[in-house]
């Protein structure tokens, strides 16, 4: 049986829409692997760490096979692929990609914490989470709707020019 998992991408490094869309595209062909929706393309002001551009974000929606860790190597393995460092905590990067919710799972494994512990703090996940699921909600905390009633939704701006597409989906 398949699950469900939600997926956090963010690029403020070179080429932003051409880092989500490519982690889009390596993740809808990475095995056992489905992308269902996609969000619009927020451009945010960055959220702690050091001075820095600006993201572009936007949150996914997968069906999977794979477990929650083996899904975590999936996506670090496409984060790898778009030359992905760890420098500073919270610095600037080419392409992350966060496991945001995966079904009901909980589990505060350090190496793969679920529910994401700081989306629920996070308009910039919350908004797209959003617009890719109206219903959407946060195992433990509740609807996202509402988290995000109680957030500063001020540094998060839809960029209604820009467009991610799923590859194989129907328009
Ligand atoms: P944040 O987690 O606050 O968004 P970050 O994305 O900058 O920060 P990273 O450097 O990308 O943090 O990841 C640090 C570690 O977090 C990873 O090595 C990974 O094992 C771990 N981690 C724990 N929970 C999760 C999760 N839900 N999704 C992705 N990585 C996670
Ligand atoms: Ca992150
Ligand atoms: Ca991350």
């Amino acid at each position: 049986m398949s699950s469900r998992a939600v997926l956090a991408i963010g690029a403020n490094i070179g080429d932003r829409l051409a880092a989500l869309q490519g982690a889009i595209d390596l993740l809808a062909s990475s095995d056992g692997v489905r992308v269902g929706a996609v969000s619009y393309v927020y451009e945010t002001d960055p959220v702690g760490g050091p001075d820095q551009d600006d993201f572009l974000n936007a949150v996914l929606l997968v069906d999977t096979d794979l477990d929650p860790g083996d899904l975590l190597a999936a996506c670090q393995a496409v984060e790898h692929a778009w030359h992905r460092t760890r420098d500073v905590r919270w610095g600037p990067r080419t392409l992350d990609i966060d496991i945001i919710a995966f079904d009901e799972v909980v589990s505060d494994d350090p190496d793969l914490t679920l529910p994401h512990p700081r989306a629920a703090q996070r308009a910039f996940v919350c908004i797209p989470w959003l617009d890719a699921d109206p219903e959407a909600r946060l195992p433990i905390e509740g609807p996202v709707a509402q988290l995000l009633a109680h957030l500063d939704t001020e540094g998060v701006r839809r960029r209604s020019d820009l467009q991610l597409v799923v590859p194989g989906a129907v328009r």
